[in-house]
Formats: C-alpha cells, structure tokens, sequence
C-alpha cells in the first residue's frame, strides 16, 4: 500500500478529524499506486494518520476512511458505516424516506444514499467511492432488500475527479414516481428525472418549522420545485397559496402532488422565472401575509460568490417590499461558500434598501438525516431564516 507524506507547514485540520488531503498538503507519496487505491496517510514525522482513497488528478486527492490501521476497507467496512447511518436515524426517528447516507458526515466520504421507501437512489462522487460501487449495492441488498437501487451520478462534481455523468438503474425495479410521506403530506418523487436525487429531504424539518406562521395567510413561494413547502402551507391553514418554479417539470408533479393530497384548491403552481415574478408583483402592487425563498446554490463555488451575493441580495430585498407590514419572510440559502454570516449581512443589507425593519423568529439549519461533522465546515451548509418584516 503507498504511503502519502504530509508536509510539515500545513495546519492540523486532518489530524482534527476533517477527512480531506489537499494536493498541497502531500510532501511525498512512497510506493505504487492507481488512481482510486487504497493508500495510508502519514504526517512528517512518520505517524499514521489514517486510511483513504487516492485520485491524483482531484484538488481533494485523498479522503480518509478510517483512521484505524488494523480496519481492512471491504465490504464488512461499507456494511458496518452504513447499518451505523441507519441505526442514528432510526433513533432520531426517521423511517419510511430520508438521506441514509450523508458523505463525510456518515464518514464515507463522497457517498450520498437517499431512500425512498423500498427505493434507494446513490451517489459516488469521488473515484475512490465509485469503485466501490457494486460492494454498496450488495451491502444495501443484504440490509433492506429494496424493490430498486438506482444511480444518480449526473452531479458536475464528478468531472473533478475525472468520472463520467451517468445515470441508470444497478438493481431491480425502478419506477418513474414513488409515494413518499413527509410530515402527513403525500408526495410523488421522479427520482430518475428530478433535480439531485429527486428530493430535498434537507427542509423536512424547516417545512414543519413555518406552521405557526401561514395560518390563514396568503403565501407566494419563488422556488418551489415540486411543492413541498407550498404543500405544507396549505397542510397547516394557508388561505391561499401562489408557487412558482423555472422548471415546467416540476411544476407539473407539484400540481399532481397537490391534487393527491386534496390541496389543489388552495395551491396554484406556475411556471415562471423568480426574479421576474417578484418584480411583477411589486409592479401591481399586490402584497402577501408569508414570502418562501429556497434558492438553488447560487454560489456553486468562490468564483460565482459576487453574483450569488446579488442574487440572494435581489430576491430577498424584492420579497421584503412585496409583504404586508409584520408579514414573514422564510428565506434560505444552500450554498456552502454563503455562509450564516455573510447570508445575514446580505438580508440585513436588502433589509436597509427596502427601509424594513427585522424581527428573527428563528434561525435554522439542515435536518437531521444531513448531519454535521464539526471538524469539516463543508458538511453544514443549509441557512434557515425566519423573519418578520417590519414597516
Ligand atoms: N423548495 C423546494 C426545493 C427548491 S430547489 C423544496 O422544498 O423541495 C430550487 C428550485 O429552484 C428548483 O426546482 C429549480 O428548478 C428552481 N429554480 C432555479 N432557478 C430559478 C429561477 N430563476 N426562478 C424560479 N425557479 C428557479
């Protein structure tokens, strides 16, 4: 097995449980590899740090799987992390659909397993992890017996570690929609078509967390994919409730959704471009009790920072004049390179341009099949605000 040499200037993070070796942190690498091997990871004075994968041509270049010598990476390693996800989330609760497998913070780097009742849908994002793809859909078998394990590995991230986009079914029957339960609502996933993995199980909680707020309120949501939040708003009293999304497909299973569960009465989904949705409603003069704002990633990495920063900035200020004085704002952010802070010197900074005043009614993050590994920031990334906008 090759050695990889960490240099003598580079700070603790690794050794403080961050599971990543930069390409600038390695001194040297001692012996034989192929991309994607298991190798051992080293500090300068010869002390073992752990066990991960290589892939040379990744900024990443290894990520570590354990940090035990003695532990063989096989597939009793990829049956033990994953019955060890499951067990955390069936104490916290979760059963029937959720994220079972959350990459760095289930300490399998890379790896995303989402289920959907008897249905799961994986991730390999990493060379190393996809190598290991047939062993995760053996273990997965073993454990649940699923009616289908299907691969979403269309994710750009894969082209940093040189791995095709790619995306079809490893094992048995997948359909093209699958019932699935959140908080009382029933909800249709496309997880062969939709957007990631067909879901977003990372608002579950925050989904529940605005019932107190749209009881017999008029709500506008901007980003609303296939309706969940929407769904929930009317679940808990909203009068009405107006939701747009870009994608027609969405738009589409949002309104079958509604008609499943009795809502299509309340609900009205439409196609339409955020930004210009808000401003068409600013134009009329039409108000509303509760704006919801869940963006994709604007900032998708530094570089895009500046834009995302308008972006948000432009969405949350047009929502602020768009509600009735005391109305709510819900508003989040899922970009990594936002963070909390920044995310609220960006609404404070909207706030002032639109003359408002702000009441934080609570502040949130990403549920608790997503969760976080303290010593890796990357694995918190979900902002959760809910505000009162004061004229
Ligand atoms: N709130 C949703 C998830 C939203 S994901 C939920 O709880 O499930 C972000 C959504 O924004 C996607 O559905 C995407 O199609 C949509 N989107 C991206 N850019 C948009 C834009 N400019 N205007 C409207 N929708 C947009």
């Amino acid at each position: 097995m090759a050695k990889v040499i960490l240099t003598h200037q580079r700070r603790k993070r690794i050794e403080k449980g961050h599971p990543w070796v930069y390409k600038t942190e390695i001194e040297k690498i001692e012996g034989d590899f192929n991309p994607g091997d298991i190798v051992e990871v080293y500090d300068h004075k010869g002390k073992f740090i752990g066990k991960g994968y290589i892939n040379p041509i990744s900024q990443i270049t290894v990520r570590i799987l354990t940090r035990n010598r003695d532990e063989a990476i096989d597939r009793n390693f990829f049956k033990n992390r994953i019955m060890t996800a499951f067990e955390y989330r069936q104490r916290l609760g979760f059963n029937g659909s959720f994220r079972l497998i959350y990459g760095e913070a289930d300490f399998l780097p890379a790896l995303i397993v989402d289920k959907f009742e008897d249905v799961f849908v994986i991730q390999t994002l990493a060379l190393g992890m996809d190598r290991f793809k047939s062993v995760i859909v053996d273990v997965l078998r073993e454990i649940f017996e699923p009616r289908g394990i299907y691969e979403r590995n269309d994710a750009p991230v894969r082209e940093l570690e040189g791995l095709p986009l790619v995306r079809g079914s490893l094992y048995g029957h997948v359909p093209d929609k699958i019932l699935i339960e959140e908080n009382g609502l029933k909800l249709y996933v496309d997880v062969i078509n939709g957007q990631k993995t067909g879901y977003f199980f990372d608002q579950k909680e925050n989904r529940l967390a605005i019932k107190p707020l749209v009881k017999d309120a008029e709500v506008l949501e901007c980003f609303c994919y296939t309706g969940s939040f929407a769904l929930s708003a009317a679940r808990f009293g909203a009068k009405k409730v107006l939701a747009f999304d870009s994608s027609k497909e969405a738009v589409e299973l949002a309104r079958e959704n509604a008609a499943l569960n009795g809502l299509e009465g309340i609900c009205e989904f439409h196609e339409g471009n955020a930004f210009d949705v808000l401003r068409h409603f600013h134009k009329i003069g039409k108000k509303f009790d509760v704006v919801i704002l869940d963006p994709p990633a604007f900032a998708k990495n530094k570089q895009a920072l500046e834009g995302a920063i308008r972006g948000y900035k432009e969405i949350n200020l047009r929502s602020m004049k768009i509600l009735k004085p005391g109305g709510f704002l819900i508003t989040s952010s899922c970009s990594h390179h936002v963070d909390e802070d920044l995310f609220w010197e960006i609404i404070q900074s909207a706030a002032w341009d639109a003359r408002v005043n702000l009441r934080v009614i609570e502040t949130r993050t990403q549920a608790k099949d997503h969760p976080i590994l303290a010593a890796s920031e990357e694995t918190r990334y979900l902002k959760f605000f809910m505000l009162q906008v004061i004229k």
